[in-house]
C-alpha cells in the first residue's frame, strides 16, 4: 500500500519548504516532493536574497500583505534557523532630477503598506551612507536584509524532516488523481496518497495544477542574469544599492547587493524567455549587466567578476503587460483540498514565512482545526563556519576533531570536517552542489579548481558511491563515466 500523508507539498524552494515546516508545528503527516537532487535548486537558489520592506509591492495586494508580514518573520526565523541574514539597509538613487518623483512614490506605497523608517535623502546622506555612490537624491530603507537563501531553504526542510517531516528528494509528480478521501500522487519513486495537496512548484506549478484538471493558469518564465563579485569587492559598497528602475520591462533594475557571505552581486537582467529551466547566461547580457553596473560602481572591473548565474522569475503577466500580478494562493473550487501557489515571484523568498502561515490556516479551515505537535523543536544549529571563528575558537575545535585544521576550500577557508558535514546533511543530499550551498566551498576566486577533486575524494571515503553516480547537481551532470582501469 501507498504511503499516505494528510497533507503534501509539491515543490522543495523555500515556499514548499517553510510550508513543510510549518505543518510539522501541528499533528500531520506531511510529505514533500521536490524533482532535483537537492532543496533550493529552483528560483529559491537564485535570487537577490533581499528581504525586501516592502515598498514596491502595489499597495493593497496580496503581495504587499505577505511581503510585510514575511519580512517581519524573518529576522526571528533566521535566528531560530541559524540562517545568516544582515540588515544591511537598502537605497534607491535617483541619478536624474525626472527620476525623484519616483522616489517619493516608492516611499508613499511603502508607508501605505506599512514600511517602517523610510526617509528620502539627500546628496550628503547618500555618500555618508555609500562613498562610492552617486546620486542626488535617494529613498533609504535602513530594515531592507540580505540573508542566505540557500540555507534558508536548506534549514527549513532539515527543520521540517526533524519535525516529522519526510522530504522526497529525485521525486518528481508526475501524475495526479483524485480519489475518494483525497489525491493519489504518481512519482519517479512510486505511487503516494495524499488528503490535501499543495502546489509549490514555482515554475511548473501551472502544470501540476493542469495534472489535476485546473487549467487557466499560465506562467511565464522571465529570466534574471546576474554576475558576482570576488570578495576582494566587498567594501565598495555598504548596503543594498538599487537604481529607479526603467519603465520598459518591469523589475527592480540592474542593482547591487552584498551577499551574507561577503561577494556583491551585479543584477538581475529581465527577459522573457520560452522555457522554464533555461538558466544559461548570454553575452550580450553579461556585457549589458557590467556596463550598467560599472556606471553605477566605476571602481568594479572586469577581472572581480568570478561567476555569472541567472534565475528566472515565474511570472503570471506577459511581456509588455502594464498591471502587475497579485500572488494566487488559493484552494481550487473545482478541486477542493488542492491548494495552489502560482506566480510566487518576487518577493516570495521574502513572503514564505507568511505564505506558510497562510496555508497553514487554509489547511486548518479544511479539516475544521489543527491539533499542535507538542513536541515541535523551532531551532537548528547554525552551520560552523571555521573562517569566521577566532583563533581560540579554531584551536579547540583542531583539538576536538582533527578534520577542522585540513583546509579543503583555500579561497572560502573550508575545512575537511565541515565538508564532510556537509555531505552528511540529513537529507541525504549527496551532489556537490549539496556540498557548496552548505558550507560555501567551490564558491570562492577559483570556483572549484583547486578543492572539487578533494570534495569527491571525501564524498567517494564516506559514501562510496559509484564513480560514474558522483554528480553536480542531479541525474545529468554526472563528472564521470567511470574509473580508469589501473587507477584507484
Ligand atoms: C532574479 C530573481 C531575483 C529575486 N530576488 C528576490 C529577492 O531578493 N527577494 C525576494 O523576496 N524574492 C526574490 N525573488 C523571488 C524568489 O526567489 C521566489 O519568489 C521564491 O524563490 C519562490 O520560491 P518557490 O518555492 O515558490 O519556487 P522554487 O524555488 O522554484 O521551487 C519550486 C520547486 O518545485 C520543484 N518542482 C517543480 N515541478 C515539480 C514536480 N513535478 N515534482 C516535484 N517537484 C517539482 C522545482 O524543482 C523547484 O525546486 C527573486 C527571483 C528571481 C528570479
Amino acid at each position: 500500500m501507498e504511503t499516505r500523508f494528510d497533507a503534501a507539498v509539491i515543490g522543495g524552494g523555500v515556499v514548499g519548504c517553510a510550508i513543510a515546516r510549518e505543518l510539522t508545528k501541528y499533528k500531520l503527516k506531511t510529505g514533500l516532493f521536490e524533482k532535483e537532487c537537492d532543496v533550493a535548486v529552483g528560483t529559491s537558489g537564485r535570487n537577490s536574497g533581499v528581504s525586501h520592506a516592502g515598498f514596491y509591492v502595489p499597495a493593497g495586494t496580496f503581495k504587499a500583505k505577505l511581503n510585510i508580514v514575511g519580512h517581519e518573520l524573518m529576522p526571528s526565523l533566521c535566528k531560530e534557523l541559524g540562517v545568516p541574514y544582515i540588515a544591511v539597509g537598502k537605497i534607491v538613487t535617483a541619478k536624474e532630477e525626472d527620476e525623484r518623483e519616483y522616489l517619493y512614490k516608492l516611499k508613499e506605497t511603502g508607508e501605505k503598506n506599512g514600511c517602517k523608517k523610510l526617509r528620502i535623502i539627500d546628496q550628503k546622506e547618500i555618500k555618508r551612507l555609500e562613498p562610492n555612490i552617486n546620486g542626488i537624491e535617494a529613498l533609504h530603507s535602513p530594515t531592507t536584509a540580505i540573508l542566505d537563501p540557500f540555507l534558508l531553504t536548506i534549514s527549513l526542510a532539515e527543520n521540517a524532516l526533524r519535525n516529522g517531516a519526510c522530504i522526497h528528494l529525485n521525486t518528481e509528480v508526475k501524475r495526479i488523481e483524485q480519489s475518494s478521501d483525497g489525491f493519489t500522487l504518481e512519482t519517479n519513486n512510486g505511487k503516494y496518497a495524499a488528503g490535501i495537496l499543495i502546489n509549490s512548484a514555482g515554475l511548473y506549478a501551472d502544470k501540476i495544477a493542469a495534472m489535476a484538471g485546473i487549467t487557466g493558469y499560465e506562467i511565464h518564465p522571465c529570466r534574471g542574469e546576474y554576475h558576482l563579485l570576488d570578495k576582494n569587492k566587498r567594501n565598495l559598497i555598504n548596503g543594498a544599492v538599487y537604481p529607479v528602475p526603467p519603465k520598459e520591462l518591469g523589475g527592480l533594475g540592474i542593482h547591487l547587493t552584498p551577499t551574507t557571505d561577503g561577494n556583491i552581486m551585479l543584477g538581475p537582467s529581465a527577459e522573457y524567455i520560452p522555457e522554464p529551466d533555461d538558466t544559461a547566461n548570454t553575452s550580450e547580457v553579461m556585457d549589458k549587466l557590467f556596463k550598467e553596473s560599472y556606471e553605477f560602481l566605476p571602481k568594479i572591473t572586469r577581472k572581480d567578476i568570478i561567476k555569472s548565474f541567472s534565475g528566472i522569475r515565474p511570472k503570471l503577466i506577459t511581456p509588455g503587460s502594464k498591471s502587475p500580478a497579485d500572488f494566487i494562493i488559493e484552494e481550487s473550487r473545482k478541486i477542493p483540498g488542492f491548494i495552489n501557489l502560482i506566480g510566487i515571484e518576487s518577493p516570495g523568498l521574502t513572503g514564505a514565512p507568511a505564505i506558510a502561515k497562510k496555508v497553514a490556516e487554509m489547511i486548518s479551515k479544511i479539516r475544521g482545526g489543527l491539533v499542535e505537535n507538542p513536541s515541535f523543536d523551532p531551532t537548528e544549529k547554525p552551520k560552523i563556519r571555521f573562517a569566521e571563528l577566532s583563533n581560540r575558537e579554531k584551536s579547540e575545535l583542531i583539538k576536538k576533531d582533527p578534520d577542522y585544521g585540513i583546509v579543503v576550500c583555500r579561497c572560502q577557508s573550508v575545512t575537511k570536517k565541515e565538508v564532510i558535514d556537509a555531505l552528511n546533511n540529513p537529507l541525504c543530499a549527496r551532489s556537490i552542489y549539496s556540498v557548496s550551498k552548505r558550507c560555501r566551498a567551490t564558491l570562492g576566486r577559483c570556483q572549484g579548481g583547486f578543492c572539487l577533486p578533494k570534495i569527491i575524494e571525501n564524498l567517494e571515503e564516506q559514501h562510496h558511491p559509484q564513480t560514474s553516480d558522483i554528480n553536480y547537481a542531479g541525474k545529468g551532470s554526472e563528472l564521470f563515466t567511470g574509473k580508469k582501469e589501473g587507477i584507484e
